[in-house]
This record gives structure tokens, C-alpha cells and sequence, in this order.
């Protein structure tokens, strides 16, 4: 990939290589007891470690970028969160061995952005943490945002294979806007190659995906959308932005996210980087009422409501259905 955005697209790929192998240690490290204890603070410690590795490295490179990041160290710095702010600190020193205390809250704070700039980076530390605690797919999301749309994006994907070359797990996929989609290895150097979105056009053969969380994406709705459309295979539920990825690798045609009340508002880091990589693989990214997503409001999609990734084909069909179903 050449052209824009070289310096950014370097930068990103290092940073979420960086985050990903600090929550690749953190997630192997789980202990079943831990799971049936509730205990969350492994996501915890990975979320604050990742939102650390990747906030260091923009703002070396790019001081005076705002980055809009889910979490805020404001936690992380009370007495009761000691433990937790030591756990981060010995994790982020596996990348950065010097790394101070101070130095890691003040990187974590660096993503703390939440108003809408010209040009701001969005970034999920762990998108997917219900995933990630149950050993399942989760995501490193990182995007560029210019003058309210994504340009640049780098979805890291630990558990995922690289859909080029299926011995490899945990793979990166690169976007750049108007230039296409590569995906590489997320933890050992390699070529970046081409990826692209399937040529299925029949609905009844279509592949769909959705949350596995029902708090976060109907399930229900999904299942009347997807009979209106008369799929017959069942759905694909993966956590995280993965669920990008798979429809931009061909793996699945259609990726529905669909309220579960009225009044919930999509957060930027969680639509950015994966809207950018469907678009990027041929695909076709709006609401479920067919808008754009629109990123220039902040921290939210004010303007939006749901989401709907197809592999661009099916994408009018996809939208008629919700409204036949009664969804949008
Ligand atoms: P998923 O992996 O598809 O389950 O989505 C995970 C993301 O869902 C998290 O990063 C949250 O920001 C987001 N989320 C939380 N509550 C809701 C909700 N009620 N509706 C939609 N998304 C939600
Ligand atoms: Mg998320």
C-alpha cells in the first residue's frame, strides 16, 4: 500500500501489534477460576495496558492528534486501584520496559478526547470484552477520523486467522480509504495482501452475523430480517469488530446490529476501524435506515441508528427486509 497516510498506517500497525501482544499474554494467562469468580480485572488490566501501548506511540509520532479512547484513568489512579494500576504497569513493561506509573496513566489520559476535531483517532482497546474474558475473539480498533470520516484503519483481530493464509492466527487487518484492504500477521512480520468481500448476490445463500451478546444487537430482530430475506443457514455470533472482518474476508455476507432499545448511541470506537476495512474490501457500511455512519459529532454516532455491513450486493435487499420486518 502506498500512497496517503504511509507515516500513519506504519505507526497504527506498530501500535496495535504492540496492544495485541500485551492482551495475547493477559488473556493466556486466565485462569478458569478467575472466570467463575466473575473476577473481571483481566479485561480491566488488558483495556488500560492496551489504551497505554497505543496512545505512547500517537503521541510520539503525532503530538498534537486527539485521540477519542473508550477508557479514562481517573479509576486507575485511587488508592483501591493500586493492585490494578501495578498489574497494567508489569504488563506495558513487557513493550516498554522504563515505563513509570505516571507515564501510563498520562498515555491512558492522552485518549481521553471526547469532542470532534478535524482530524482525531479513535481507538478501542479491547473491543469485545465479554469475548475476551470468555477466551473467544475480541479486537484492537484503531482509525483516523478527517473531517468526520474514517481514513486509515487498523483492526487487530488475536484470535482470528489471517483469512490469506489459514495457519495463521491472529491476524491485522489494513485500511486506507480509497486504496483497499490488506490483512498480516499480527504478531510475526509478513506481506500484506489483498482481501475482498464475497460475490454471493442471493440472499437465501447469504451469511449473517450479529453480536452474541442479545444486550447488544436483537437477536430476535435479526432472526425475522434474516427470514423476510429467506437465509437458511444459522447466524455466525462472534464478539468484537471480528465481525467485520469476516464479512470484508468473504467469510460471511451480512453483519447486522440491531437496537435493542431506542435510545442506545453506537460509540465511534466501536464502528470505525471495521466500517473502513468493509467499505475498503468492496463492501457497502450503513444504519439500518441505509445513512452513512456519520463520525463527526465525537465520541458517538448521533446521527445514526444500528448498523448494516453487507458485501454491497445484498445491501438494498438487506435494508428492504428491515423495513418489511419492521425493524427500521
Ligand atoms: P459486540 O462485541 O458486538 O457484543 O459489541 C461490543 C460493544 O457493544 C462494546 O464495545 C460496547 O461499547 C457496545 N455496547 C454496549 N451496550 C450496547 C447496546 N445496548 N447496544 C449496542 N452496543 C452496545
Ligand atoms: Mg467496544
Amino acid at each position: 500500500m502506498s500512497g496517503a497516510y504511509t507515516t500513519e498506517v506504519e505507526v497504527a500497525i506498530e501500535a496495535v501489534r504492540e496492544a495485541a501482544r500485551l492482551c495475547h499474554a493477559v488473556q493466556v494467562s486466565i485462569e478458569p477460576a478467575t472466570l467463575s469468580k466473575k473476577d473481571r480485572s483481566p479485561v480491566t488490566v488488558a483495556d488500560f495496558g492496551s489504551q497505554a501501548l497505543v496512545c505512547r506511540m500517537l503521541g510520539q509520532h503525532f503530538p498534537s492528534d486527539p485521540v477519542i479512547g473508550e477508557e479514562a484513568a481517573a479509576m486507575l489512579r485511587t488508592a483501591d486501584n493500586r493492585a490494578i494500576l501495578e498489574r497494567v504497569l508489569t504488563n506495558v513493561h513487557m513493550e516498554v520496559p522504563e515505563a513509570t506509573a505516571e507515564q501510563v496513566l498520562s498515555w491512558i489520559d492522552r485518549g481521553g478526547s471526547r469532542n470532534r476535531s478535524d482530524r482525531f483517532w479513535t481507538l478501542d482497546p479491547i473491543d469485545g470484552t465479554k469475548g475476551f474474558l470468555r477466551g473467544e475473539q475480541y479486537a484492537v480498533a484503531l482509525a483516523l477520523i478527517v473531517d468526520g470520516v474514517a481514513q486509515v484503519a487498523v483492526l487487530g483481530c488475536p484470535n482470528l486467522m489471517d483469512p490469506n493464509d489459514g495457519e495463521v492466527k491472529g491476524v491485522a487487518f489494513v485500511a486506507v480509504r480509497s486504496e483497499g484492504v490488506t490483512t498480516t500477521s499480527l504478531f510475526v512480520d509478513g506481506d500484506r495482501r489483498a482481501v475482498s468481500v464475497s460475490e454471493i448476490g442471493d440472499p437465501s445463500n447469504a451469511r449473517f452475523c450479529e453480536s452474541v451478546e442479545s444486550g447488544h444487537s436483537s437477536h430476535g430482530d435479526a432472526a425475522r430480517v434474516a427470514g423476510v430475506l429467506g437465509i437458511h443457514r444459522d447466524s455466525i455470533r462472534l464478539d468484537s469488530q471480528a465481525k467485520y472482518a469476516i464479512v470484508a474476508s468473504g467469510q460471511a455476507e451480512i453483519y447486522m446490529r440491531l437496537p435493542t432499545r431506542p435510545d442506545y448511541v453506537e460509540k465511534i470506537w466501536d464502528h470505525a476501524a471495521g466500517s473502513l476495512v468493509v467499505q475498503e474490501a468492496g463492501g457497502t457500511v450503513t444504519d439500518i435506515r441505509g445513512r452513512p455512519l456519520d463520525y463527526s459529532f465525537g465520541g458517538k454516532l448521533e446521527g445514526n441508528s444500528g448498523v448494516i455491513a453487507t458485501n454491497g450486493l445484498l445491501h438494498d435487499e438487506v435494508l428492504d427486509a428491515l423495513k418489511s420486518a419492521g425493524v427500521a
